[in-house]
């Protein structure tokens, strides 16, 4: 969104004097209620990004255009989403890029399928569920508006079966038997093409390794991401006493030709 001032249909964040973030999306006439009094739609419409606004009972609200990360941690879920600290990571590790054909199972909550779409991609998505496909898609068209929806096409298919496009790019993976993909993505994706998988355990990590060994896959390379934030003010400078020591390691490869 490249406008200054926000407009009607948008999502805003407003932060109260807690640090308290609330995720609304404008509408004419709209209201929002706080403990502290009631933060007009009307007021925000038109004012510019990173404003200030009072509510009717004299409570102050910072307000922000969400990121791509406020947004993640904000929405709606149905399956349990990967988080920025790692999305960032996948962009690289997966070398997305603009027009990029990327094939993505499964896609849960839509949280990858937008970092994915933001940074250009064209995506196929293969979910089993028709709930989480759907929320998935709401998801998708409140972050980046209706028209992403074009490059984002979600099947309610079982990865696991096969895979009946082909000529990817790039395939990146979010289920608990990525291994069982594998030999599919063989066919799926074009030499050269890269491969990524999120595994929460690391023996789910070493069965998906030893798949790609087994089917032409090289430069095969595990990692983790590890976040540490700190705490700075004045003297006191450390870092922060509570951490996300654990989400899932990512394991990336390349297809060869034979
Ligand atoms: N990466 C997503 C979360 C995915 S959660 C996000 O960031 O929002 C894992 C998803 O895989 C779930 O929605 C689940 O329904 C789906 N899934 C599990 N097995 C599958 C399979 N065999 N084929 C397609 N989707 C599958």
């Amino acid at each position: 969104m490249s406008e200054k001032n926000y407009i009607e249909g948008e999502q805003i964040l407003l932060i109260d004097s807690k640090k308290r973030r609330y995720l609304i999306e404008l509408k004419a006439g709209g209201e929002f209620h706080t403990h502290v009094g009631a933060v007009l739609h009307d007021d925000l419409i038109g004012s510019a990004d990173g404003s200030s606004l009072k509510s009717n009972r004299g409570g102050v609200f910072s307000t922000v255009r969400p990121t791509m990360s406020d947004f993640v941690l904000k929405m709606p879920r149905g399956a349990q989403v990967i988080y920025p600290k790692d999305l960032g990571p996948i962009l690289m590790l997966a070398d997305l890029f603009p027009g990029a054909q990327v094939f993505e199972s499964g896609v849960g909550s839509g949280a990858l399928s937008m970092t994915m779409l933001r940074a250009g991609a064209n995506i196929t998505g293969y979910e089993i569920r028709e709930d989480f496909a759907e929320r998935a898609k709401k998801n998708v068209k409140a972050a980046l508006g209706e028209k992403a929806l074009d490059r984002y096409d979600v099947l309610i298919r079982d990865a696991y079966e096969g895979i009946e496009e082909k000529d990817f790019d790039r395939m990146v993976l979010d289920l608990p038997e990525p291994w069982s993909v594998v030999p599919h993505a063989k066919t799926a994706l074009r030499s050269g093409g890269i491969i990524l998988a999120y595994t929460p355990s690391i023996v789910q990590a070493a069965k998906f390794k030893e798949a790609l060994e087994g089917n032409g896959f090289a430069l095969i390379e595990t990692m983790e991401v590890m976040n540490r934030t700190w705490h700075i003010e004045g003297q006191a400078v450390r870092p922060d006493h509570r951490m996300v020591a654990h989400t899932a390691f990512l394991t990336h490869a390349r297809l060869l030709s034979t």
